[in-house]
């Protein structure tokens, strides 16, 4: 459970009791271990080192400035998939030259602005997004950095909501059509061809998937070779998974053992951009026992913690390990354990065995750095929580909890109403 342990049978993170925390901040609450987000960073950057490589932390899996602070003092670039990632990517300076930009559905807006700040690169899902960066640069009068988003139709035996490598996927070019865009990029005056792009989906615990699709793409840098187009960049994505529960996802050690044979002699950048394998592991949801309930066949523990915290367990039926924060030896029950979000789908785990929990005491929902608060919204007009970093036995806040005033912000009530 990296830095989140029992000390004499309380819950830490790395040297602090997360009670403390909860005195401190109150629940729900967002806690991140600095010690563990570093291990990671370095977990990928020494598997790695043999070949030159970039960083680019999928900063959808969790923006908060801090966070993406700490990333760039590691020297560490973005990857992005919004004008909006690309703005908090720049405030903590994250250097534009390790920025790179996926998605389908860019604006010209985004465009415009991620052209002006000269970002690494643009990851291209279709054919017509490349001609709207094309004319957009050419209004510009620049040349737009580019790599085509290939889809090399893997399966990466994951979950099918965060499955995006195989034909049916709205993500990127099939492979099968890649020369074909390849070529008309390299007809567009204002497109400089760098790179290839895949991200062939999230938490996969296998290599196999990394590798064969790793495969397709070397023999179409080939192909692209003997066309005299000549690419500088492989960005392989992100993707590794991390243990929720019982999988045994690999070690970024032993994914670089397995790719780095196969690039061995390939004159090309590789770029990466892990998200759930940097933080998700380095983040926990703390939340209180408002009340416990018998249904008709269940127990019902409902917590002050909702799906508009945390949407993983209703959105792909995640699982989140959840740990008392206090150590018991108490007889065991299954329960769902509930928010207080007014929808049947606000649970953060059905039919759990836990130790039985009295009302007021706390729980930790466990491995929600990644797609935790980032995915978090206001539903039920629920202020979201704070966010804690701890380092050793400091915390800092890097999120205030919001008020009831930041709700309405930016709301309007027009003249005619008042
Ligand atoms: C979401 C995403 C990632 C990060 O995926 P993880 O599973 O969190 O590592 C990387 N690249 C792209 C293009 C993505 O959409």
């Amino acid at each position: 459970m990296d830095y989140f342990r029992y000390v004499k049978g309380r819950l830490h993170a790395e040297d602090v009791p997360v009670e403390d925390l909860i005195e401190e901040y109150g629940t729900p609450l967002y806690v991140y271990s600095h010690r563990t987000l570093e291990r990671h960073l370095e977990a990928y950057s020494s598997a790695f080192r043999e070949i030159p490589h970039i960083l680019c932390f999928a900063a959808k899996a969790n923006s908060n400035g801090a966070i993406l602070r700490l990333i760039a003092r590691r020297g560490g670039g973005a990857d992005i998939v919004s004008g909006g990632e690309l703005y908090r990517a720049l405030r903590v300076g994250i250097p534009p030259a390790k920025i790179v930009y996926a998605g389908v559905g860019k604006t010209d807006e985004e465009i415009r602005y991620a052209l002006g700040k000269r970002i690494l690169m643009f990851n291209v899902e279709s054919g017509q997004e490349l001609e709207r960066i094309n004319a957009i640069a050419a209004q510009m009068n620049v040349t737009a950095p580019v790599a085509l988003r290939i889809n090399p139709d893997i399966d990466p035996e994951t979950h099918p909501y965060i499955s995006t490598g195989l034909r049916k996927h709205k993500f990127g070019i099939p492979i099968e059509n890649a020369l074909q865009y390849y070529r008309l990029a390299k007809r567009l005056g204002n497109i400089e061809i760098i790179g290839v792009h895949k991200h062939i989906g999230s938490q996969i615990t296998k290599v196999t998937p990394f590798v064969d699709a790793l495969q397709r793409m070397l023999v179409l840098v080939e192909s692209l070779k003997a066309e005299g187009i000549d690419l500088r960049y492989l960005d392989i994505g992100g993707g590794l998974g991390i243990q929720y529960n019982d999988e045994t996802p690999p070690h970024p050690r032993e994914l670089a053992g397995k790719l780095l044979p196969i690039l061995k002699g390939q004159d090309i950048t590789i770029i990466m951009e892990p998200g759930r394998s940097i933080a998700g592991n380095a983040g926990i949801l703390l939340t209180k026992v408002l009340y416990l309930k018998r249904g008709d066949d269940r127990e019902f523990v409902i917590v002050d913690a909702g799906m508009n915290d945390l949407m993983r367990p209703t959105l792909y039926d995640a699982y989140h390990h959840i740990a008392p924060v206090r150590k018991n030896r108490r007889r065991k029950i299954v329960a769902d354990i509930v928010g207080p979000v007014c929808e049947s789908g606000d649970f953060l785990a059905r039919g759990r065995e836990i130790n039985r929990i009295e009302q007021g005491e706390y729980l930790a929902v466990m491995s929600a750095g990644a797609y935790g608060f980032s995915m978090s919204s206001n539903y039920n007009s629920r202020p979201r929580p704070a966010e804690v970093l701890v380092r050793d036995s400091e915390h800092y806040v890097i999120r205030k909890r919001e008020t009831y005033r930041d709700l309405v912000r930016g709301e309007v009530i027009p003249d005619f109403l008042q």
